[in-house]
């Protein structure tokens, strides 16, 4: 994917990034382990490694605000919509976990702690 433009105006963005949370003596932080996939938008948690303590995930969305995107990919024009905070399929993935930790996810502008629950999310602004 190269070549993206928002609202016709070229922008740099960057890959999502995927790594481990794990827990020791009780506090959650950022593992070692880490994967991408490559694309802008999509992480897979069964590529993370496996790692000691992991409790959840936590991954970055590389835009500011939702956005219409217009890139090149494999030689022709692609686009769509492109979201800032978590998906529903974040949601979904955040419910798995049993241990009652929550999911992360980054964008240009927040960090959301998320479970299940839209309504339940903490949304910590980032430092600018
Ligand atoms: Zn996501």
């Amino acid at each position: 994917m190269t070549e993206f433009k928002i609202n016709e105006k070229p922008t740099k963005l960057y890959a999502e990034v995927m790594g481990n949370l794990v827990m020791k003596n009780g506090i959650v932080t950022v593992g070692e382990g880490k994967s991408s996939t490559g694309d802008l938008v999509g992480s897979d948690p069964n590529q993370l490694p496996a790692e000691k303590g992991a409790v959840g995930h936590i991954h970055t969305h590389p835009v500011a605000s939702d956005v219409t995107l217009t890139y090149m990919k494999r030689g022709s024009s692609d686009g769509g919509r492109f979201r800032a905070g978590p998906s529903p399929d974040d949601r979904k993935e955040a419910d798995k976990n049993k241990n009652g930790v929550r999911n992360v996810v980054v964008d240009q502008k927040n960090v959301y702690l998320i479970n299940g629950q839209s309504s339940q999310t903490v949304i910590i602004p980032r430092r600018k």
